[in-house]
């Protein structure tokens, strides 16, 4: 782990030890190495490798062996393979699209095969004849087998290969430092460098998590006799990483129960009550249970910082409804902000019918009020009158000043940045903060994701909901299914048809729903009342053209993933989804959740000709309706940074670990971590002392957390 927060380790770091020939120590600059000289200690540096501990801890990334590797000769047109083979020709061909083509023939003991990186020509620079590729990919038949590579790794000349049962341990490298002499210097200097290595963790802990002592995992990673032991040892240094993050937001969510100077609402039960009287459903017991917490987070002396979860549909608008009345029957203000104008006025209008029998309007406050109207929306929000401001963004406008501003709620949270969470805070005291989001995720990944946040979960869906029915339907049913549309059209119900965003290109996307929507109005959906709705749109076209399909003045919608966030239109009934399998799951179901709203029986249908993996994973979702579920298999699938944008989120940054396909790992780590804090929360006991040095060296804020004295 490169020390970031530790100015004693920094200071080793400028300082080369007096006699380094002596005395090998994990912090030794790795120039002192044998084998290191300054060109690759640049180049080392590059892959955060400054001292010989750091190598220890450039753990591989993946390993290969005979049960993994496919012998050329068995790589067979059609299937997905990885091979292993040593380059016996190469060059660089063109096309005749003008497209060129870096090619090489690579051979094995069994045989050979061609391999191919169209547009890649700039290969020909870094891979040499000699050189041993391991290549994944699909075999083609093109004049011949053909290997195209969806990935590979150059281990430079002199392979040694996986025959004979060896694992072969394949390292992130980086231009100029092939695989192969990362792996030499590791195996050069593990057996001097292990012996230096100390226990952080407590013996009773590693138990309780079933992990191994760090020493034998480092020799499990870097030297292991199977496959199966290098995943044991990755998961005793994933573990550490995973428990070290834990400790960090537990003990931060500890420190700031403390610290955090908050307001303390009185709960009153004046205007809640009189809300819950007005409702014209019960709240279910997952709401109920989620306003408990608010209430209880907003009456105690700090300050509020929740993540209220729940899938679409769940009913957070109300739960969020219930902490504002909190906060202004005790005389103060609450800001609600959502990500589009037309969610903004969505919640203006549905809480507004909600508070009416209370006599409460509120203010709406988005970038399209006329000057007037802003003017006296900014008059409220400055005098003292206790308020409830629903807006966009335009929220944060300097012009926008609060009298006394006491919780500040974000719909959607994750369409804004961190920065702009603040902002909005900033425009109080303090105020207590109500996160909300639509993608459910697992506790223990909330709470690695989102810090020191504490997170309320809606799982619960309010009843007499009808599920929606969801099909997949290949090229050949579209006939059937837009005349089902039409059906569903001529009993007054309104339709989506959405398309995905078609590679990276705007312009693309933008010709495949312009031609579709042509077509359509040609076609299948001649006489009704269609329009385009994309992207490329200006916001107020869009938001427009929304309000129309929202008010029953159009009846399909033919749209690009733009409708996912924000619209609530009862009526709408079918959502066709075209190329589904170009969707992430989670995007699926925002998508299904535009229908399903009103009483009607509603149907998603996902049309296209899709692969047998697609296949199985639309009829995975096509058969639940549960985002928790949906969420989880997404995020397997994909990664997290699909979802989350990383820098938005501030994810801790994981070398090894990856909190989502380590769910339980990461749960482990999440329990151990409340316990080891429960314990003793500043690390101060003598067996702490190495975990707690850990924490200080690896990550700057635990300097602040964990104090001496
Ligand atoms: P989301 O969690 O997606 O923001 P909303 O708050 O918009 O969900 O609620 C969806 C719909 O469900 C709204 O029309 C809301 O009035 C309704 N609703 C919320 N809670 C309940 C409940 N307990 N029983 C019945 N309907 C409810
Ligand atoms: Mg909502």
């Amino acid at each position: 782990m490169t020390p970031r927060g530790d100015p004693d380790a920094q200071e080793r770091r400028r300082r080369p030890p007096a006699h380094p020939a002596l005395r090998l120590t994990l912090d030794t600059p790795v120039t002192y190495l044998k084998g290191v000289g300054p060109a690759r200690a640049t180049l080392l540096a590059k892959l955060g490798i400054s001292m010989a501990g750091d190598l220890l801890r450039h753990v591989p990334h993946r390993y290969e062996d005979a049960t993994t590797v496919t012998r050329i000769v068995d790589a067979a047109v059609g299937s997905d393979v990885t091979v292993l083979g040593q380059v016996i020709a190469k060059g660089v061909l063109p096309t005749r699209k003008g497209l060129r083509v870096f090619q090489a023939v690579i051979q094995d003991a069994s045989g050979m095969i061609e391999v191919a990186w169209p547009g890649q020509p700039f290969l020909d620079r870094t891979i040499a004849k000699g050189d041993w590729l391991l290549c994944t990919g699909a075999v083609r038949f093109f004049h011949g087998r053909r290997l195209q590579p969806r990935e590979f790794v150059n281990l430079g000349p002199e392979e040694e290969g996986t025959a004979g049962g060896r694992v072969l341990a394949v390292y992130p490298s980086t231009e100029g430092l092939s695989v192969r002499l990362l792996r030499g210097l590791v195996q050069q200097h593990l057996d001097a460098l292990l012996p230096l290595v100390s226990e952080p963790l407590p013996v009773d802990l590693l138990a309780e998590a079933d992990v191994p002592p760090l020493r034998d995992a480092l020799r499990m990673v870097h030297r292991p006799d199977s496959v199966v032991e290098a995943v044991r040892g990755r998961s005793r240094l994933a573990f550490e990483e995973l428990l070290c993050v834990q400790i960090l937001h537990r003990r931060a969510n500890q420190v700031a129960r403390q610290a955090r100077g908050g307001r303390r609402f009185v709960n009153r039960r004046d205007l809640t009550t009189k809300l819950r009287a007005a409702l014209p459903f019960q709240l279910t017991h997952a709401q109920v249970r989620a306003i408990r917490e608010i209430v209880a987070d907003m009456a105690s002396p700090r300050r509020m910082h929740r993540l209220l979860q729940g899938d679409v549909g769940a009913g957070k608008t109300v739960v969020a409804l219930f902490s504002a009345l909190l906060a202004m029957e005790n005389g103060a203000q609450v800001a609600l902000m959502a990500p589009t104008e037309l969610l903004a006025e969505q919640h203006a209008r549905s809480i507004g019918t909600m508070l009416a029998p209370l006599g409460i309007t509120p203010v709406l406050l988005t970038g399209r009020l006329a000057a007037k109207d802003k003017r006296a929306a900014l008059t409220r929000l400055a005098s003292h009158e206790p308020v409830l401001a629903i807006g966009t963004h335009a929220l944060l406008q300097d012009d926008v000043s609060f009298a006394d501003l006491g919780l500040v709620i974000i719909d959607e949270q994750h369409r804004f940045g961190v920065e702009q969470r603040a902002t909005l805070g900033n425009k109080g005291e303090a105020p207590d903060v109500l996160l909300m989001s639509a993608t459910p995720i697992p506790r223990s990944l909330a709470l690695t994701l989102y810090g020191d946040l504490d997170v309320s979960v809606l799982d619960e869906r309010p009843p007499g909901r009808q599920p929606i029915t969801t099909v997949v339907r290949p090229e050949s049913g579209r006939g059937k299914v837009f005349e089902f549309a039409n059906t569903q059209l001529d009993a007054g119900r309104q339709v989506y048809v959405v398309y995905p965003l078609i590679e990276t290109s705007e312009k693309i996307e933008l010709k495949a729903a312009t031609t579709m929507y042509e077509a359509l109005l040609a076609g299948p959906l001649a006489g009704r009342r269609v329009a385009l709705l994309h992207g490329r749109l200006p916001s107020d076209t869009r938001d427009d053209i929304m309000r129309q399909f929202r008010d029953g003045a159009l009846d399909v919608l033919v749209a690009t993933t733009v409708i996912e966030v924000g619209i609530d239109v009862g009526n709408a009934s079918v959502m066709i989804i075209e190329h589904p399998e170009r969707f992430g799951l989670s995007q699926l179901h925002q998508l299904r959740g535009r229908v399903g709203r009103g009483a009607a029986q509603s149907y998603c249908i996902l049309l296209g000709d899709v692969g047998a993996e697609a296949a199985e994973r639309l009829a995975m979702f096509a058969s639940t309706e549960d985002g928790f579920e949906i969420a989880r298999a997404d995020l397997q699938l994909r990664g997290m940074g699909d979802l989350f944008g990383a820098k938005q989120h501030g994810l801790p940054a994981f070398r090894i670990a990856d909190p989502l396909r380590d769910e339980a790992l990461n749960e482990t780590a999440r329990q151990v971590a409340d316990r080891l804090l429960q314990e003793d929360p500043g690390l101060e006991a003598p067996a702490h002392q190495a975990l707690r040095q850990l924490l200080t060296v690896g990550y700057a804020r635990a300097l602040d957390l964990f104090r001496v004295g």
